[in-house]
């Protein structure tokens, strides 16, 4: 019988993850079984749990039970902890281990597959929730000049800082951007899954690199438009993102990084 792996989430019809791994697998000539498990609200736990007794050696969290595995782990990676959140579980030692790839997979996705290093780069990252505490860590250590978080609910954005007081990183309110130039721009909130854009600025924008959504699939979001309307020069959604951090995982989990190339490549809808 093969190692068995599964995502959870509720929803899950839409999830990519059995795919993403599969793809890893095949490439890699792992022999693994990675399911989709469709989590409830009342017995996510129970769910984790039936999972490693039944043998599992490991599961992908999403939406919306991140901090619920998180909670559940025996142990957790500086990531995970300052993640307050685990998109990633380990079955192992008779241990729960968590870890959180999500910021490591977008830098990865910005740096290597985009080609913009952040380091001395002016970096502005649009929202506060988990995708932003899972960024901070990774982006911080890619040593930018400066990095902004922006996000409607200040009290956020603050407890952000002060749990995490470093010298490049500063919180804003969106109108105090105006005027502001930044070379990286991420829209981190979940805007865009409704249709929204952020109450961004619009001139923050001219002068930018890149401009990387992280929603993926949609086409040119609301922010990539506005992007696309002033110049900036490369404009990304988060496919990478997702494969990326499945990368991750799959290495933590099998002990070999596979490609993403290509996964990305078959996955990619174009923007426009
Ligand atoms: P959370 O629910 O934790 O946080 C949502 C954030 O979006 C908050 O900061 C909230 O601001 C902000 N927000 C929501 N609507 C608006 C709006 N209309 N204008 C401005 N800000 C808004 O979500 P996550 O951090 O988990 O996810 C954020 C996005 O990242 C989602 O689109 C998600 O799909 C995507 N994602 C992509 C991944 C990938 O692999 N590509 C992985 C993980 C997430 P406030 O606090 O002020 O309410």
């Amino acid at each position: 019988m093969s190692d068995r792996y599964a995502v959870i989430g509720r929803p899950i019809n839409h999830t990519k993850s059995p795919l993403i791994h599969g793809l890893f697998a095949e490439a890699t000539g792992q022999a693994l079984e990675y399911g989709a498990i469709e989590g409830e609200l009342e017995g996510f736990e129970a769910q984790v749990l039936q999972l490693r007794s039944e043998g599992g050696l490991g599961m992908n969290i999403t939406a919306p039970f991140k901090l619920r595995a998180f909670e559940l782990a025996d142990r957790r990676s500086e990531r995970a902890q300052l993640a307050r959140a685990a998109n990633a579980l380990k079955f192992e030692d008779g241990s729960i281990y968590a870890e959180n790839f999500d910021g490591i997979g977008l830098l990865r996705d910005i740096e290597q597959n985009l080609g913009e290093p952040l380091r001395n780069r002016r970096v502005l990252l649009l929202g506060a929730g988990g995708a932003v505490r899972g960024a901070l860590l990774p982006f911080l250590q890619a040593g930018p000049r400066e990095l902004v978080i922006a996000n409607r609910d200040m009290a956020k954005a603050l407890t952000l800082r002060n749990e995490l007081d470093h010298p490049r990183l500063r919180i804003s309110r969106y109108e105090e951007l105006d005027g502001q130039a930044f070379d990286i721009v991420v829209n981190a909130t979940s805007a865009s899954l409704t249709g929204e854009l952020p109450p961004l600025p619009a001139g923050v924008l001219g002068g930018a690199r890149l401009a990387y959504e992280l929603a993926y699939g949609k086409g040119l979001t609301p922010f990539l438009r506005m992007a696309q309307a002033h110049g900036v020069a490369r404009l990304a959604d988060g496919v990478g993102m997702l494969v990326e951090q499945a990368a991750e995982a799959f290495a933590w989990w099998r002990g070999v990084r596979p490609e993403t190339r290509a996964v990305i490549d078959r996955l990619t809808i174009p923007l426009e």
